[in-house]
């Protein structure tokens, strides 16, 4: 059994995802989802940025695995904010994922019409299209701006965090209601150096366990859903064999001391919404 947390609005979600951002639409989506999910994994998030959608949701099929037993999130993208396009993309991800709900739908950039879009998302919710909802790169500046007038509280915010980027303020603010942050490259892309520390290395000769699974322990002893991406079975397999130790209290404090407190990705930098914009045209194709 997969461990969960549970949703400000009563729902629960499995502590491990398993991401597929940048996995080409090519059957290596499918294949990725589909060995994610022989080995465990029952919380896939993608994204309609991520091209990828339609894959996700063949694997999900083809598995034979009930759906109630699967969770899976999407994303808005900014380009579709408009309310009115909104509620119509929702739809549109449904049906290419061959799906009646999704259990997580997201705003992935505080950027454009983000209230209107968060009303989409509310009366979708409202309907049953979507179980639970949430919002993506919200930092401590877009939390203040735009959670006060949403009539419904995000259940998540899906942000950069690894152990060099541990996004204290934003916790914070998310603790006072009880939202659950979602890790995004919770292995901070596989960074080397972040793999080699000291730190990380020791206790994962202690645990026999490798480096990988000790960053994603100690996050998940923060609280913190984390959502590894692997396209190697391998991986997948031991990024979520990670519940069968625990970190002491010692070594979670000693690994909270390696926050820089600053990741690669800086939602507030002046442009960011624009570029990503220009730079993601997801109906290039349609
Ligand atoms: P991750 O931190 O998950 O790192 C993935 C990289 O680490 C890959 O290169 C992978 O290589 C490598 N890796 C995986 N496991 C190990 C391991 N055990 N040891 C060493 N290297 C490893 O970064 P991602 O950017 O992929 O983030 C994960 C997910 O988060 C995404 O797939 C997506 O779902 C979500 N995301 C959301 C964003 C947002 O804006 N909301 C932005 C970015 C990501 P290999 O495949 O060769 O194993």
């Amino acid at each position: 059994m997969t461990q969960t947390f549970t949703l400000n609005d009563g729902n629960n979600i499995p502590a491990i995802g398993f991401g597929v951002f940048q996995i080409p639409a090519d059957g290596s989506t499918y294949a990725a989802v589909r060995e994610a999910l022989e080995v465990g994994y029952r919380h896939i998030d993608t994204a309609q940025a991520y091209f990828n959608e339609k894959e996700v949701g063949q694997a999900i099929k083809d598995s034979g695995i009930p759906r109630e037993d699967i969770f899976v999130t999407s994303k808005l993208w900014i380009q579709d904010f408009a309310y009115e396009t909104a509620k119509a993309t929702i739809d549109a991800t449904l049906e290419k994922m061959g799906l009646d709900y999704l259990d997580l739908y997201l705003l992935h950039q505080p950027y454009g019409e983000v209230e209107r879009a968060w009303k989409a998302l509310e009366d979708a919710k409202a309907v049953g299209k979507i179980k639970s909802i949430g919002v993506s790169n919200f930092t401590p500046n877009f939390w203040k701006q735009f959670v006060p007038k949403f009539a419904t509280l995000p259940a998540v915010n899906q942000v950069e965090f690894n152990p060099y980027f541990q996004q204290r303020e934003l916790r914070e603010l998310l603790a006072k209601d009880k939202v659950v942050l979602e890790a995004w490259a919770p292995l901070g892309q596989g960074n080397r150096t972040l793999f080699e520390e000291p730190i990380i290395t020791r206790l994962a000769k202690k645990y026999d366990k490798d480096a990988g699974q000790i960053i994603l322990r100690f996050e998940n002893q923060e609280g913190i859903v984390v959502l590894p991406k692997s396209t190697k079975k391998s991986r997948m397999t031991s990024n979520k064999d990670i519940f069968d130790f625990e970190l002491t209290a010692d070594e979670l404090a000693a690994l909270r001391a390696l926050d820089k407190g600053k990741g690669t990705h800086d939602p507030d930098a002046p442009g960011v919404g624009e570029y990503l914009l220009s730079a993601y045209d997801i109906h290039a194709n349609d």
